[in-house]
């Protein structure tokens, strides 16, 4: 059973380049801008500390605490290729046969680089991993919660010449206790769609988030969402999310890390399951959950939320709502299915 979640072919729609950064490639950049921005060197176990959540947390305002370092180092061309190749090549060797990556180009400007330029840093290399290993890459930019409109547009407008270009998709992001409402920065995403982005968000991570996601769905019209588990608590939402086709990329570790659910057997997959709600699973941030996808996999296994032909079926699934081009995805999706012809483990039940 273990050998399968890792060996087959897996989709992941839902993971931060941010969340991705290695310890000891942040003590390498870290040295090379002579730790600037530290109050002195770090070993490897503090920096480990610093970007690894050791357990549950209070609340997600303490996780997003763990992208404090990522941004810090992550302002140039050569960090963020390397974040993104390493990214790609973990990705790879977890079988994930495609992936896409967000991340926030604006945070990555604050000593001198251009949104242009983070955005081209992160596109070739991420074209260079992918031929290389063989993992199909699509990114989406995301606009921050924290942000003001007119910063969110300025980026839209750096990044428009990239959509279709290996940029698929526009995402929402940040603190949502803080700064609730993506229908504040309706502009951002109709301006996203005119420009040619898919559109994503960032939404129902949080207790009781139900109702605003409804609303948001219903007028920002997003094909997908980033958590939003909460919905399995309204019927209602439910029902809207399957007959929409709006699927929800999920993230159970990070969910729990951020103090959510207080264990794997409370996550409420089954319920949305149930419900025809389209779902995905993800790792949010593999490198500060310390999480691979097929470990995902494994705990969902032992806490008896899915099988194992639950799981791939929503491999499949997560594939047909992908920010790809439909050839593509057709191919890959032949691709998989010839993959789990011999493997009744995966097909049966
Ligand atoms: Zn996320």
């Amino acid at each position: 059973m273990t050998d399968l979640c890792r060996a087959m072919p897996k989709v992941e729609l839902h993971l931060h380049l941010d969340g991705a950064l290695r310890p000891k490639t942040a003590l390498d950049l870290a040295a090379a801008r002579r730790w600037k921005g530290f109050d002195a060197p770090l070993s490897y176990r503090q920096m480990h500390r610093r970007l690894v959540v050791p357990h549950a947390l209070a609340s997600q305002k303490e996780l997003l605490s763990y992208f404090e370092t990522p941004g810090l180092l992550l302002q140039t061309e050569e960090g963020l290729r390397r974040v993104t190749r390493e990214l790609i090549w973990e990705k790879a060797a977890d079988h994930v046969c495609y992936c896409e990556i967000r991340w926030a180009p604006q945070l990555h400007t604050e000593e001198g680089l251009s949104v242009r330029q983070v955005v081209e840093a992160v596109l070739e290399e991420s074209a260079a991993a992918s031929r290389q290993t063989g993992v199909i890459v699509r990114l989406i930019a995301v606009g921050m919660r924290t942000h003001p409109l007119e910063q969110n547009l300025r980026m839209l407008k750096e990044i428009a010449s990239f959509a279709g270009n290996g940029l698929a998709a526009v995402d929402f992001a940040g603190p949502e206790a803080e700064s609730p409402d993506a229908l504040e920065q309706e502009a951002f995403f109709f301006r996203a769609r005119e420009l040619g982005f898919e559109i994503t968000l960032h939404c129902g991570e949080l207790p009781d988030s139900a109702p605003r996601l409804a609303e948001q769905i219903r007028r920002l019209r997003p094909k997908r969402v980033a958590h939003g588990a909460g919905a399995a608590e309204d019927l209602a939402l439910c029902a809207l999310l399957r007959e929409q086709d709006v699927m929800l990329d999920l993230c159970p570790t990070s969910n729990l890390q951020a103090g959510l659910y207080p264990d794997y057997q409370s996550y409420p997959l089954p319920r949305l399951l149930a419900a025809g709600v389209p779902v995905s699973i993800s790792t949010d941030d593999p490198v500060l959950s310390d999480l691979s996808l097929s470990d995902e996999y494994r705990n969902l296994l032992r806490a008896g939320q899915v099988d194992l032909p639950a799981l791939w079926r929503l491999n499949l699934d997560a594939l047909s709502h992908a920010f790809l081009e439909e050839e593509e995805k057709a191919r890959l999706l032949g691709w998989m299915k010839d993959w789990a012809s011999n493997v009744p483990e995966l097909t049966e039940g």
